[in-house]
């Protein structure tokens, strides 16, 4: 004690710099449908899922945002806790990204909803956390451009840590080998605090080839591989080892080819996976909530509300991450979507 106060007393430098030993990885699986690992489960050709499973809580029926089940809008939700559209019958709640296609350098969410969208980087970061984004689709360049140092908002919690919200940017288009190769290599130099995923695989697979086919089984089979290089990185480090939070979840499901009619339950039900310690081991995510989340049995299909009786949504990912990451305060603007 004496001798750490010491060298903080010499070096000052370290209390600001030194960044919390805590650590979230964020993950999105672009159209892991449930039916599907549990099928891969069910033959032991997933065994990292598997161990995600037995060590963690989980549920394989969460939900995807109400209104829309495709890429941009979902994961908008998971970083921003909003809803896509306005809801609650009031304005400016909603995120209002709609749109699937990768947007002119520059485009940010806020000047498509009229006003700013704060995501879970803004909180850590604003809070003295390093945060990452490593995807595999050239779209998700809206989130750097959102979020960066011209268009990220001021910082006025504590310590001025700037307004570029996200430290590593990391993106190979429908190449997630690439991606997580540096993805590995950087967590082991210096990992970052909350570091958000993207997996574009089963979705490839899925739209050339049909959910459920030998591909898009395939190509789960691959993230799952990638997930035991994720668990042996986070075991062999000694940052990570023992405080790292694990949340993974889907952006949709899908069915034939596509995935966009956002009243089927085959591309709403989605899961949402966590895994850390201090998370019970093997455990219903319904359950653990309590009444906080209402499982919305096998096809239901709640839209939001304020108060009880919603589901788990992925768009709880980002509130929840802040949560692991010791923060009690939530994302500016989720309108209470997050339960988990
Ligand atoms: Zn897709």
């Amino acid at each position: 004690m004496g001798v750490i106060g010491a060298l903080l007393v010499l070096q000052p430098e370290l209390v600001k710099t030194a960044a919390p030993p805590v650590y979230v990885v964020h993950i999105s699986v672009d159209g892991l449908k449930p039916q599907y690992l549990q099928q891969l489960l069910d033959a032991g050709q997933a065994p990292n899922f598997a161990k995600l499973k037995a060590e963690g809580a989980w549920t394989f029926n969460a939900r995807t945002d109400y209104d829309w089940t495709i890429t941009l809008p979902n994961h908008t939700s998971m970083l921003t806790g909003r809803p896509v559209n306005d809801k609650y019958s009031t304005t400016g709640t909603g995120h209002r990204w709609t749109t699937n296609t990768t947007p002119p350098a520059g485009t940010t969410l806020h000047g498509n909803a009229g006003y700013y969208v704060a995501s879970a980087f803004d909180v850590a970061h604003d809070n003295g956390y390093s945060t990452g984004l490593y995807a595999s689709k050239d779209k998700f360049v809206v989130y750097r451009d959102s979020y960066d140092a011209t268009n990220g908002a001021l910082d006025v919690t504590g310590a001025d840590n700037g307004r570029n919200k996200i430290d590593v940017y990391v993106n190979y288009d429908l190449n997630s080998t690439s991606m997580f190769a540096a993805y590995l290599t950087n967590m082991n130099a210096n990992p970052t605090n909350y570091t958000f995923v993207h997996f574009n695989d089963p979705d490839t697979a899925g739209h050339a080839s049909s959910w459920g086919s030998t591909q898009y089984l395939d190509a789960v089979k691959a993230v799952d591989g990638k997930l035991g290089q994720m668990f042996a990185q986070i075991a062999g480090s000694a940052l990570m080892n023992g405080n790292t939070t694990i949340i993974l979840s889907a952006d949709h499901g899908g069915t034939g080819t596509g995935h966009s009619t956002q009243s089927d339950p085959a591309n709403y039900v989605i899961e949402m996976m966590l895994w850390g310690p201090n998370i019970p081991a093997n455990t219903d995510l319904y359950t653990l909530n309590g009444g906080l989340t209402t499982d919305p049995g096998a096809t239901g299909r709640p839209d939001y509300a304020l108060g009880s009786g919603q589901p788990i949504r992925n768009g709880d990912g980002g509130n929840c991450a802040l949560r692991r990451l010791g923060l009690s305060a939530t994302i500016p603007g989720s309108n209470n979507i997050n339960a988990t």
